[in-house]
């Protein structure tokens, strides 16, 4: 048994969805289960009709969600024939659980209600693949995932109900397998036990499949990308970033740790756990190697580059030159916990405290303001954090060529250096 994940990006328009196909084509003797995102963009414009809908912009809100409606209409129209009645049916429906919500006044939380609406785009996307694939003789199973994916009502970052859910598995989809060697459901969703639509955090599609793995002790998990194996640097950033054959589960960790947007992080645990490996592969050319995770050691990984833009350094100085002691830096570490924003760096000296922080106006201001009663606070913006794993000194020297180094801190593996352009 296998699982599979394809992202939105794998299945935004009809020429790639149809590769989806042939892809599944090679493995027609094999159990594979399939989580499949949202299409392109569709959960940024989900976001935005809840934007509006909350700001009470009704008719913005239902316009925006036409809009959504069309293109996936359109998308089943050219990919269907004789299945589309039995997917516009299915569709329908959907809708009119997103629209009867966005015709009435906000009452509740916003979280509550983006859950509710933006839950929509992965429902669609996987009930117009699976009518798909069923047309084109590639019979699956489609199932809707917030009937098994428990969690709890923490709306737009909710918790698996691991207990409930891995009980769900085994006695609902286990058995499916008997009948079906495909099942096809949505990734980025679960359901409360007051059956509220829930999400999991963005990119939480990588996760949901993973949780299945898990539960199905699958054999390994594929991400299916449009990139041909994860990258040692972005390719958007760096033209000349190599592809990584291998990499370890703590090494992902760390990857993602310092910003390098590769696989959702929570995605490892449920996978290291069974000692699942983890495929990415290119759907676009699916001979290429791709990458393989696992759990062994590696020895010789190549410099591995992430660099954070629109870092903001902020000075903390005590204003009567007492030593910045253990419970300043305890507070300060509480405050940041209070704010919800993660040091990428930090670094103390006698009388001050540095944090190297996204530039997140609302919270960056906050913290300035409360921990002003203390300290005097200075603040640095447009800094860029450069992260490098297993750095060398010609890599070093290459990278930080010309710019004002303001900040550099090492380990043995890492090494971490705030620029100025
Ligand atoms: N559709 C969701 C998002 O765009 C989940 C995912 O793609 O994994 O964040
Ligand atoms: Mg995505």
């Amino acid at each position: 048994m296998r699982v599979f994940k394809f992202g939105g990006a794998s299945v935004n328009n009809v020429e790639r969805i149809s590769k989806l196909g042939d892809i599944l084509k090679h493995y027609s003797e094999e159990k594979i289960l399939i989580v499949i995102s949202a299409m392109g963009k569709t959960t940024n414009a989900l976001e935005k009709v809840v934007r509006s809908f909350y700001e009470g912009k009704k008719d913005e809100a239902l316009k925006a969600f036409d809009l959504i409606r069309e293109q996936h209409l359109t998308m089943a129209k050219q990919l269907l024939a004789t299945q589309y009645p039995a997917c516009e049916k299915r569709m329908k429906d959907f809708f009119t659980e997103a629209e009867w919500l966005l015709y009435d006044k906000p009452q509740r939380e916003y979280d509550y209600y983006y859950d509710q609406v933006v839950c929509t785009g992965e429902l669609l996307s996987t009930s117009i693949i699976s009518f798909y694939l069923n047309e084109i003789g590639i019979a699956n199973k489609w199932f809707d995932v917030r009937d098994v994916i428990r969690t709890d009502d923490n709306f737009r970052d909710a918790n698996v109900d691991w207990e409930f859910t891995s009980s769900k598995v085994t006695d609902s989809i286990v058995p499916l397998f008997s009948e079906h060697n495909i099942l096809l459901t949505q990734g980025f969703i679960g359901a409360t036990d007051e059956n509220e639509s829930t999400t999991l955090g963005r990119e939480g599609s990588d996760y949901t499949a993973a949780v299945f793995a898990n539960m199905l002790n699958a054999e390994s998990q594929t991400i299916w990308k449009d990139v041909e194996s994860v990258m040692n640097a972005d390719p958007k950033q760096f033209q000349d970033a190599q592809p990584i054959s291998e990499l370890n589960y703590n090494e992902v960790i760390e990857m993602a740790y310092y910003g390098a947007q590769v696989i959702h992080p929570k995605t490892i645990k449920p996978l290291q756990n069974k000692n699942i490996p983890l495929y990415v592969k290119c759907f676009l050319n699916a001979a290429l190697p791709g990458t393989k995770i696992h759990n062994r050691p590696l020895h010789k990984l190549p410099p591995i580059i992430v660099l954070k833009e629109n870092q903001i350094m902020i000075e903390m100085s005590s204003k009567d030159f007492s030593f910045v002691g253990e419970h300043h830096v305890a507070d300060l570490y509480r405050l940041l916990g209070k704010i919800k924003i993660k040091p990428n760096l930090t670094q103390n000296t006698a009388i001050s405290f540095i944090a190297v922080l996204d530039d997140r106006i609302e919270k960056i201001e906050k913290l300035a303001l409360e921990v002003s009663e203390i300290f005097d606070v200075q603040v640095m913006k447009d800094l860029t954090l450069l992260t490098i794993r297993h750095y060398n000194k010609e890599i070093v020297e290459k990278l930080t060529k010309g710019k004002t180094i303001l900040l550099r801190q090492e380990t043995i593996e890492t090494m971490q250096i705030l620029m100025k352009q």
